[in-house]
């Protein structure tokens, strides 16, 4: 039941667009909010006044609630601008009107052109700077009137005011909670968004260069610390010069792009692989024995080898890898020594014929 009506909410919220990451996301987003939140408080005044027979403060709440609906479909059909600016004009004229009109400068309800000011700061870019302070001027200068007029309510109670100051209050406080919160939480995915695209290289959707070398240096760290092995594969295409060569830079990177979806689909979930460089990789395998390495590497080279690409006419594209490996050792004390083990390895695979795993275990040639 929860989790359905937050869906509802985030189906909502996300009303008229579909850029996930959009910079205008956190704008759009409070513009929807707003709107829900008015529409809410336009139901619940005619809900409550309906009941209490106070038909005048109905029907101004019923035509509230109805713009509020017209503002929700600018926003689901797209006119943002009109939805973004429709809001504030709304709601400055339901404060102002309830406010000297009803419930009288008394009940504190003009406490609410709080909010507006801080839709205004909140929705408005910079260059719409005209009618964020137009707003603000005037969300101030009405508060200062109702502030400085003093207007008893026509319709209220002593005790009703009381009530509408409380709803006031708590109003004000939720609203504030639940922009402040929606604001956060869209900076955190847009973050880890962000994280992520730093991280991940984009031809081939592995770890980049940066995020590979970044996970040697917690993995080897770890495996010093639990004296565990660990070991480095650096993953080389062969003569993939030609492959550009022969079949274009396109085929290349179609090349580039099948083999690694491969390569990452042969390691272990444990294992992690990143391209460290045009047509190089490097595979990460921690608390594995260099034989398991090995086994894991040969099924690589052996998928890698038994793939058919094609190019688009249709001729079938042969590649093969060459596969440095090497293990963490008791004299090593950085990754990079590690790497450049696997490394020779890489070189001896290519000084024997390509297509082949060298491992590399002695650190001291
Ligand atoms: P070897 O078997 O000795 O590794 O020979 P090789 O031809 O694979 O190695 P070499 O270093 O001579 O050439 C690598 C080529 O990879 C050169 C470069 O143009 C190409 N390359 C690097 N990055 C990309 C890329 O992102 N896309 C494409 N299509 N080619 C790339
Ligand atoms: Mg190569
Ligand atoms: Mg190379």
């Amino acid at each position: 039941m929860f989790s359905s009506i937050k869906k509802i909410i985030g189906k909502l919220l996300n009303i008229g667009f579909e850029d996930e990451f959009g910079n205008d996301l956190n704008q759009k987003h409070v513009v929807n909010f707003s709107y829900m939140m008015f529409c809410i408080s336009c139901l619940f005044m005619l809900i409550v006044f309906s009941l209490r027979q106070m038909s005048s403060v109905a029907i101004f709440s019923l035509v509230g609630l109805l713009i509020g609906l017209v503002g929700l479909r600018y926003s689901y059909i797209g006119y943002f601008s009109r939805a973004q600016l429709l809001m504030p004009i709304l709601k400055i004229s339901q404060i102002s009107i309830l406010s000297l009109f009803y419930f009288g400068t008394n009940s504190g309800f003009h406490w609410f052109f709080v909010n507006v000011i801080a839709y205004s700061f909140v929705v408005f870019r910079a260059d719409q700077n005209f009618a964020k302070y137009w707003i603000v001027s005037i969300s101030i200068v009405l508060f200062l009137m109702c502030e400085l007029l003093n207007t008893r309510g026509i319709y209220l109670t002593s005790f009703d005011q009381s009530v509408i100051v409380i709803f006031v209050f708590l109003a004000l406080s939720f609203n504030f909670a639940m922009v402040i919160n929606l604001v956060i939480n869209r900076l955190k995915s847009v973050n880890s968004h962000l994280r992520t695209l730093a991280e991940m290289d984009e031809l081939t959707g592995l770890s980049n260069r940066r995020k590979v070398l970044a996970d040697a240096v917690n993995i080897f760290a770890d495996s010093v610390i639990n004296r565990e092995s660990c070991v480095f594969a650096i993953v080389d295409l062969d003569h993939f010069k030609k492959i550009n060569d022969t079949f274009g830079h396109e085929a290349g990177d179609l090349v580039l792009a099948k083999v690694s979806a491969m390569m990452a689909s042969v390691i272990r979930p444990q294992d992690e692989i990143g391209r460290y460089g045009g047509e190089e990789f490097i595979v990460i395998m921690s608390d594995t024995s260099l034989k398991d390495a090995e086994v894991v590497m040969e099924r690589m080279r052996q998928s890698v080898e038994n793939m058919l690409i094609e190019t688009e006419h249709g001729i079938v594209i042969p590649v093969t890898v060459s596969i440095g490996v090497a293990a963490i050792a008791p004299s090593v004390s950085r990754y990079e020594e590690i790497l450049a083990q696997a490394d020779k390895g890489l070189y001896a695979a290519k000084r024997n014929g390509r297509n082949r795993v060298s491992v590399q275990s002695d650190y001291q040639s």
